[in-house]
């Protein structure tokens, strides 16, 4: 087993390896280049997958508990009509569930165990130099201090500089042609789990997020990746939601400048095979970032922590325990990624419903396989 460990970005891949490596026993540091560590202000859907890799994480009752967790779906056409219903199931397992939470909440959730483990974190920190002697990682952080550690851990996100410095020639992110609307809004009466819209130029859905409230997701096709202002948000949203029927006209007229609107072009990147060299690896969106048509980013995320501390615990040398790593993950966020960007294009291009459909639920159900 490894002696130390440095963890580049405290997001949720950083966050769970570092509670898992030190749950093994491993000292750890974990750096975040956010001096206040804060995370943005919108939700986040969490599929079984998330769910289960939650619980195998130790948090499934506090994201119940901080969030919402339930089981089935309505989809509706734009008008609100009924196109289909899953009922909810009282005794579903975490994996058969979905759910959605505060961003805000979820980083609680973790960062406060990371702050209550052995783990030592330093915010506003970044790495200034890396030299991997072989036996060791020698490490020179921005504020001057130097480390040693047997294992580093890159999980500084989509634009993550550690993968830049480890594989300079690795593709950057892609912009796909789709922008993602995000707004927290009062939970409609009877709004029980997730509900989504489709059939319309915007796919519309919304997740409970509290007993309270709700968040609603947009996809806009945005060929030309249009930035805006913070203050043109939430008009321009209002806009997008124009025409749709059942309660959306409600949650659009409420949309004010009191309201936590977020615009985010969608892109994707996925590192080849493999997503490390020698005593550094990458994790999380660092490696594979995808869009959020399965909702399984942080999932997936909470899954590489896993299955690395895993794999290091099962053999003694480092080079072993990352193939292992890497066998059992590129496929599946190869999957993840290839199919979520896949149907965006179809959603794009108005291609077969039914293919985006059955790819969906195909990768949903791969994903259920033990990981
Ligand atoms: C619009 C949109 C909607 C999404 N919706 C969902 C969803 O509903 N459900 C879902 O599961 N997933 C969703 N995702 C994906 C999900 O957000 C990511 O997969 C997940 O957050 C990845 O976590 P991460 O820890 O790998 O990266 P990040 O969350 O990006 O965390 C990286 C961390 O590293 C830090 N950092 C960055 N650079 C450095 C550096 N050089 N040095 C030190 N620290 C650094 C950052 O401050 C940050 O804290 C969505 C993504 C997008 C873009």
């Amino acid at each position: 087993m490894i002696a130390s460990a440095l963890v580049i970005g405290g997001g949720i891949a950083g966050m769970s390896a570092a509670l898992v490596l030190s749950r093994l026993g491993v000292p750890v540091d974990l750096i975040d280049a956010d001096p206040e560590w804060r995370t943005y202000g919108a939700g986040i859907s969490v599929t079984g997958t998330s769910l289960r890799a939650l619980d195998d994480l130790g948090m499934l009752d506090e994201v119940r508990a901080r969030g919402n967790v339930a089981s089935g779906i309505k989809g509706r056409s734009p008008d609100g009509s009924i196109l289909f219903e899953v009922p909810p199931s009282p005794d579903a397992p975490p994996i058969q569930c979905s759910g959605g939470i505060m961003r805000s909440e979820l980083h609680e959730i973790l960062s406060l165990r990371v702050k209550a483990s052995p783990v030592r974190v330093r915010l506003g920190l970044k790495v200034a130099g890396m030299d991997d002697q072989g036996d060791s990682v020698a490490v020179a952080f921005s504020d001057g201090t130097q480390g040693n550690y047997d294992l580093v851990v890159g999980a500084d996100g989509i634009y993550s500089q550690t993968r830049n410095a480890l594989f300079p020639d690795a593709p950057q992110a892609v912009f796909t042609g789709q922008g993602c609307w995000r707004a927290v809004a009062p939970r409609p009466e009877g709004m029980t789990g997730t509900e989504m819209f489709f059939g319309g130029q915007v796919k519309l859905g919304f997740n409970p997020v509290s007993s309270t409230h709700m968040y609603m997701f947009a996809l806009e096709n945005v060929p030309d990746n249009p930035r805006y202002a913070e203050h043109e948000l939430v008009d321009r949203l209002k806009k997008l939601l124009n025409g749709f029927g059942s309660y959306v006209a409600q949650v659009r007229d409420g949309l004010g400048a009191h309201s936590l609107v977020n615009y985010r072009p969608l892109e994707w990147q996925l590192l080849a095979d493999p997503w490390y060299k020698g005593r550094v690896v990458l994790i999380g969106d660092a490696a594979h970032a995808t869009t959020p048509h399965m909702a399984s980013g942080a999932g997936m995320a909470i899954e590489d922590a896993l299955v690395l501390g895993r794999e290091l615990a099962a053999h003694d040398g480092i080079e072993q325990a990352l193939a292992a790593f890497m066998a059992h993950r590129f496929e599946r966020a190869r999957i993840v990624v290839e199919n979520s960007v896949r149907i965006g294009t179809i959603e794009m291009t108005g291609g077969d419903q039914v293919e985006a459909n059955r790819m969906l639920g195909g990768t949903l159900a791969a994903l259920q396989q033990p990981y």
